[in-house]
């Protein structure tokens, strides 16, 4: 007699919910993913207005081989489902002075931008890029997809943590190895794209730099966007379900064990069970009101520091910008002072840095002939730090963003625009159920990363689950993946030892 499948509902079709759903459906789960938007993708949905596609979050691919893992384990090849193109340079890095640095895959390259500005940091930068490679290995390889539930496996990874450094900040770090400001602002903004302040969070993220150099930075042809139907089209064909427009209201408990959901309209479903990939707060605050575990930890949640929000306007232009590159960051005219705002500060400054989207650089299919489609981020205060009323500064902001980038970097922007659209903080909470629209979830410092994060399993209810960037290992499409790895090896396991 053939034991039925065991029924596991993942809520949300961020590439955690989406990693954590396939390898599951790949080890003989029955599997209904349920998504509250009318798009698959979470952070990486799509806006497409008058013939201009907009990914609305993730743009720069790293670690291939994490999502190429997800299509070999059911013997399927990621080439028949998505495109994934090379980017160069990885990202131009521009200041204010005029000053540009290629940060590109190619060592010769690299050395002689770098010793332009200063021969000694050359060898700083061998130094600087071995160490990363280090952190790669323990950080990633070693760490990235263990499920860190007791505060021993905390403990036996601390030896390797502390000859490593870990308790200095990425910028700390890089400062060590290389004195040029610009080179070092070069290496240290990496961790801003998991959500860190590179003056506060662990050198550990200085791992991304070698991430980088060792796969690559890729673009999926036709957008991010590409890439999510590719894993819903994945998923589908391995036999799982996926329920759009389908908020869940609740999860049920019984006994100390999850039973099942309730669904928007009320209906109430059973699940084996529960994985949830919304954000951590809004599971335990909201999903679980009517536990005690739903209190308590959302209680707990309330103390910690969440990462940053984030300011985005996506843009159309009928103009083409050939000279403008794939990924570009434009740095303002301060970083330690406007990073702390950031961070810390009630109101918004006055300054920023920009990170700028051009992805018709590598696919010109993502906007109409002639036409070029954009999308520019700040970093700002989540809503917690900082109450904005962002229904009044949007507008204003918006403006100030695109007139600076129209006086520095895109003429005619102003003449050339079709269309415009921006997601504020507030945004991020209403359309994602963000607690205080952080963009990335928890900050990723040392005291809330591995153990002191939200476990892959609850403490007290045994069969829920969690994947997504408010877990181990944290926010950023590797980390995400990386999290449904160690999420899914759990859900495993544990179904193995109660069959058994
Ligand atoms: C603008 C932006 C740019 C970024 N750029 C990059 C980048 O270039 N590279 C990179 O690696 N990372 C980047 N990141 C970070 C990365 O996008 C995220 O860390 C990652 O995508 C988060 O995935 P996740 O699995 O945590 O799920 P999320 O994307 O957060 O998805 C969670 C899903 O849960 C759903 N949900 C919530 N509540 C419910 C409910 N009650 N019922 C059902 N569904 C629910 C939501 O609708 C959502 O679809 C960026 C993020 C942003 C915002």
């Amino acid at each position: 007699m053939t034991l039925p499948k065991p029924r596991a509902a993942v809520i949300g079709s961020g590439f955690g919910g989406l990693a954590l759903a396939i390898r599951l459906q790949s080890s003989g789960f029955d599997v209904t993913v349920l998504e509250a938007r009318d798009r698959p993708g979470g952070r990486a949905y799509v806006w497409e207005d008058e013939g201009f596609i907009f990914d609305a979050g993730p743009t720069v691919i790293t670690d291939p081989d994490c999502l190429k893992e997800l299509f070999t384990l059911s013997g399927r090849k990621i080439e028949d489902y998505v495109e994934l193109l090379p980017v160069n340079p990885f990202y131009r890095l521009v200041w204010e002075d005029g000053d540009v640095f290629d940060y590109v895959n190619d060592q010769a390259e690299l050395d002689r931008q770098i010793a332009a500005r200063n021969p000694a940091d050359v060898e700083g930068y061998r130094k600087f890029h071995a160490y990363s490679e280090e952190l790669y290995q323990k950080g990633y390889v070693e760490l990235g997809a263990v499920p860190f539930l007791d505060i021993r496996s905390m403990i036996s990874s601390a030896p390797a943590l502390m000859k490593l450094q870990a308790w200095r900040s990425v910028y700390d770090k890089v400062s060590s190895f290389v004195k040029d400001e610009h080179v070092r602002q070069a290496l240290s903004f990496h961790s801003l794209l998991v959500g860190g302040s590179p003056f506060a969070t662990s050198s550990i993220y200085a791992l991304i730099h070698a991430l980088e150099r060792r796969g690559g930075v890729w673009f999926p042809r036709g957008g991010t966007g590409a890439l999510i139907r590719g894993l819903v089209r994945l998923f589908e064909d391995l036999g799982g379900t996926i329920r759009l427009n389908a908020p869940v209201q609740k999860i049920t408990t019984r006994d100390g064990r999850v039973t099942g959901v309730i669904n928007h309209d009320g209906t109430v479903e059973t699940f084996d069970t529960v994985a949830s990939n919304a954000d951590v707060m809004h599971t335990y605050r909201d999903l679980l009101v009517d536990d005690p575990r739903g209190k308590k930890v959302g209680k707990a949640l309330e103390s910690k520091r969440w990462s940053p929000s984030l300011f985005v306007i996506y843009f159309g232009l009928k103009a083409e910008h050939p000279e403008i590159r794939h990924h570009t960051i434009c740095f303002g005219p301060r970083y330690r002072e406007l990073i702390g705002d950031i961070y810390n500060k009630d109101v918004l400054s006055d300054d920023f840095s920009l990170y700028l989207h051009s992805p018709c650089a590598t696919d010109p299919g993502m906007a109409p002939p002639g036409c070029s489609s954009f999308y520019v981020l700040s970093v700002v205060p989540n809503l917690e730090t900082a109450q904005i009323d962002w229904s009044k500064e949007g507008p204003a902001y918006r403006d100030r963003i695109l007139n600076y980038l129209e006086e520095r970097y895109i003429p005619n922007l102003s003449r050339d625009l079709v269309t415009s659209r921006i997601f504020t903080p507030d945004d991020f909470t209403s359309e994602l159920n963000a607690w205080q629209g952080a963009a990335f979830s928890l900050e990723p410092l040392l005291t809330q990363s591995a153990f002191f994060r939200t476990h892959n399993r609850d403490d007290v209810i045994p069969n829920l689950y969690f994947v997504g960037a408010g877990t181990h290992p944290g926010a950023g499409i590797p980390g995400v993946v990386g999290s449904a790895k160690a999420t899914a090896s759990l859900m495993i396991d544990d179904f193995e030892t109660a069959k058994a």
